[in-house]
């Protein structure tokens, strides 16, 4: 019998960051929440508000909502299911949002040697973690070889000209799957309005993405946490200030099914068709753009502990890796993550 970890709890559970407030209010603050892309978003903003709270969640809601009418594959009807449902090959126009998430993936894709691969959408649906819903057993070899045959960056063609942005595939059985990068995409568009409005102090999130710029309600600056890998709630492992950056983490620890005792995650090896086997428990990125930290997160936890240090050396990342050992976790992070950490953290 398969034990589920279902996603709807696990995203309630604040996904691996939450914010840390401890103390009393000195200026005003409003807070936004709401559900979007089956896990939830938050804004916070402190000191003068240009509208009431009323509008500007209305227009968080419409952009939010755009984003999933663009890339849900959770909608049969939004422009990237209708490019999945396409049986042809010939190049489909797209928003320009779009185009931007997936000529992030591609540069991502290429750099870790396709280990973060958007096409790896049937063997999402493969193993259950997709819009299909939970499978019943786990796939057999024969069914990962039939929708590995599927999977290849190689396949998709971005192409920008004077009339717009298309997609093209050269299998008309390829299924773009952008769930990962989708978070990351919300809060840079929540930036977006953020910077329209002139509002300088914010914390927005989309489930485990996260920006900030300026101070919170009591005047000091943002602080995210970032969760230790357990089932529970709460327990912190270590705090950063972003200081207008953007925080993201990828972990195999929420999101995950069980069977006969082993635990199957969310996050597939394109390389075997199959969940993660190694000890990398969860990748937390910190870049410029929320897209860009959302995009390597899952491609240094295919990668695993050794393979994801070394190319975020390399990439001179912001990368904090915890991984499993006999006796608990243990974490190592770039020079360039250490920067962010909160004052007290040192
Ligand atoms: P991440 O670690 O960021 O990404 C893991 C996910 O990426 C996997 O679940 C899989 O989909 C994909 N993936 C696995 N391996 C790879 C790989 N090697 N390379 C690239 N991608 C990989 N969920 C719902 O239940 N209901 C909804 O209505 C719903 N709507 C959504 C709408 C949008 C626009 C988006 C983007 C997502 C939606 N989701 C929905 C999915 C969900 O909320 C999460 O986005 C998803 O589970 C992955 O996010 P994560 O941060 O948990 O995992």
């Amino acid at each position: 019998m398969a034990h589920l970890f279902t996603k709807g709890l696990l995203l309630s559970l604040a996904l691996g960051l939450m914010t840390a407030c401890d103390d009393v209010d000195t200026r005003p603050q409003m807070d936004i929440e709401g559900k979007t892309m089956g896990t939830f978003y938050s804004v916070k903003i402190s000191g003068e508000i240009p509208q009431s709270q009323q509008q500007l969640q209305q227009e968080i809601d419409a952009l939010l909502e755009q984003a999933n009418n663009d890339i849900s594959t959770y909608r049969d009807t939004s422009v990237l299911s209708r490019f999945n449902q396409y049986r042809g090959t010939e190049a489909q126009p797209i928003p320009r949002g779009m185009a931007d998430i997936i000529l992030q993936a591609l540069r991502i894709g290429q750099d870790t040697h396709g280990a973060m691969n958007i096409t790896v959408g049937p063997l999402v649906n493969l193993w259950g973690f997709g819009p299909e819903k939970q499978p019943t057993k786990i796939p057999t070899q024969y069914q990962i070889d039939n929708a590995l045959k599927q999977v290849g960056l190689q396949h998709l063609k971005l192409i920008s000209d004077n009339r717009g942005e298309w997609l093209q595939k050269d299998r008309p059985d390829l299924y773009v799957d952008l769930s990962t990068l989708g978070e990351g995409y919300g809060v840079d568009q929540l930036v977006n309005l953020m910077m329209r409005h002139g509002i300088t102090n914010y914390l927005v999130s989309v489930g485990g993405a996260v920006s900030s710029r300026g101070v919170n309600g009591q005047g000091r600056p943002w602080r995210v946490a970032i969760q230790k890998p357990t089932d529970k709630e709460n327990a912190v492992q270590a705090l950063v200030n972003l200081q207008g950056y953007s925080i993201s983490t990828s972990g195999s620890y929420r999101n995950y099914f069980e069977q006969s005792g082993q635990r199957y995650s969310h996050v597939l090896d394109p390389a075997t068709g199959r969940p993660i086997t190694h000890k990398l428990v969860s990748a937390t990125v910190i870049a410029t753009t929320a897209l860009e930290a959302d995009g390597w997160d899952t491609g240094l936890m295919v990668l695993g502990p050794e393979k994801a240090l070394k190319l975020a050396q390399e990439k001179g990342l912001a990368v904090y890796l915890v991984s499993k050992t006999d006796t608990g976790f243990s974490a190592i992070m770039t020079p360039q993550f250490n920067a962010f950490l909160a004052p007290d953290q040192h």
